[in-house]
């Protein structure tokens, strides 16, 4: 992933704070990001997709786990987490601030909240792109308490300006605010209480090294094994009184795409398959067969992973082929496919990242029943 050093420039207009006020914090997360439209002919589920569509932030909230106790998985950064949160919460002191980066859905919200409930202290959730300028960031800082928790998603989506507004209030508690207008205006030194900012980024490579510098925690969420999914099923069907029988549980696990919010989401539609066709419970063989129905096959793909494989292989010869090639041609954006699709397919091995674009392996082509290219020996030519 190629860390663009981002053009700094000062934008003046945005130096006037707006209204110091901000609205409740358990309201969802504000988020300005296009949600993943289904290309024409494609047939796609786009709901299966792991980014957060907005109708589901209350979904998300409902199945939310309350504990680290309750948390699945990621066992490593949930133990390290809860002994510097402890740390934090006996002296007293505002947590360091922490960053946490991975795909969409593996639980980073997730842990936001579970950190602000630990230290006893209020979340503030924000989408980084609804802050537009200094104005909107100094209104979320000052509206803060002593030790509360301020959680910017998305947070390499954040306006080059805001973010060195952000700066001296990571490191002094402090910030600056310019009152008046013209010859006569002053700059205000306003401190701040001691925060823990969290913030959470899906592409750690978008971030300027300014920024990830000050951050004394940075944890890295990776995908969930499928047995790891399939309690996260157990305990959401619990959650949602949806019966499901043992093997259900492991076969949405199994077809997951190690992703959390994906395995709750099929669970959701195959409990309404399980409401209209049969009494209710979700059972084997049934569930496999509605997850076919659904377009997610045995290895977790849906129609969208399969439409970018075939596509690197058929319109491109396998590849390499440029991430904005391949976004065109299946009329995709390329922040989604590098986001959300590819992520996976790499690391399932369906797909490889060269400096000259992304390959197909193998496996893709053993997996889409395609036939391989004949690979000449010395030059790796393919052999059409
Ligand atoms: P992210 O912020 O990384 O996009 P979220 O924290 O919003 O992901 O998690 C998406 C959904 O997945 C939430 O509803 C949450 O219930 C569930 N989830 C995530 N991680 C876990 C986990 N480790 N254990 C149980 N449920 C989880």
């Amino acid at each position: 992933m190629s860390a663009m050093p981002r053009k700094r420039h000062v934008d003046a207009e945005s130096a006037v704070p707006r209204a110091i006020a901000v609205e409740s914090s358990s309201r969802a997360i504000e988020h300005s990001r296009p949600s993943v439209q289904p290309s024409p002919g494609q047939g796609r589920v786009p709901e299966l997709a792991a980014s957060r569509a907005p109708y589901e932030d209350a979904f998300d909230a409902a199945l939310r786990p309350r504990s680290f106790d309750e948390y699945i998985g990621q066992r490593r950064v949930v133990d390290n987490l809860k002994v510097f949160v402890e740390a934090a919460r006996r002296r007293g002191e505002a947590l360091d601030h922490v960053l946490f980066c991975g795909p969409p859905g593996l639980g980073k919200t997730t842990l936001a909240h579970l950190i602000a409930t630990a230290l006893g202290v209020t979340l503030r959730p924000v989408g980084a792109p609804a802050i537009e300028h200094k104005g909107t960031l100094a209104s979320y800082l000052t509206s803060l308490g002593e030790r509360d928790v301020l959680f910017l998603d998305e947070i390499h989506r954040l306006q080059p300006v805001v973010e060195e507004y952000l700066y001296p209030a990571m490191e002094d508690y402090r910030i600056e605010i310019p009152v008046g207008e013209g010859p006569a205006a002053q700059l205000i030194h306003m401190a701040l209480p001691r925060f823990t900012l969290v913030g959470a980024t899906t592409r750690t490579g978008l971030l300027t090294s300014p920024l990830r510098d000050r951050f004394g925690i940075v944890l890295r969420l990776d995908y969930y094994s499928p047995v790891e999914l399939a309690e996260i099923v157990r305990r959401s069907a619990l959650r949602l009184q949806v019966e499901v029988s043992e093997a259900a549980c492991h076969t949405i696990g199994q077809r997951a795409r190690g992703t959390p919010r994906i395995a709750n989401r099929l669970l959701r539609r195959v409990r309404d398959f399980a409401e209209v066709e049969r009494s209710g419970a979700i059972e084997e063989p049934y569930c496999g067969r509605w997850l076919d129905r659904l377009g997610v096959d045995r290895l977790g793909l849906d129609d969208m992973d399969r439409a970018l494989l075939r596509c690197v292989i058929e319109r491109f010869d396998g590849g390499p082929v440029g991430v904005e090639s391949l976004a065109a041609a299946v009329s995709e954006e390329s922040d989604t496919i590098e986001d959300v699709y590819e992520p996976y397919l790499i690391q399932e091995g369906f797909l490889s990242r060269t400096p000259r674009g992304r390959v197909a392996t193998r496996r893709a082509y053993q997996h889409l029943g395609l036939p391989e290219p004949v690979l000449t020996a010395p030059g790796q030519q393919r052999l059409l």
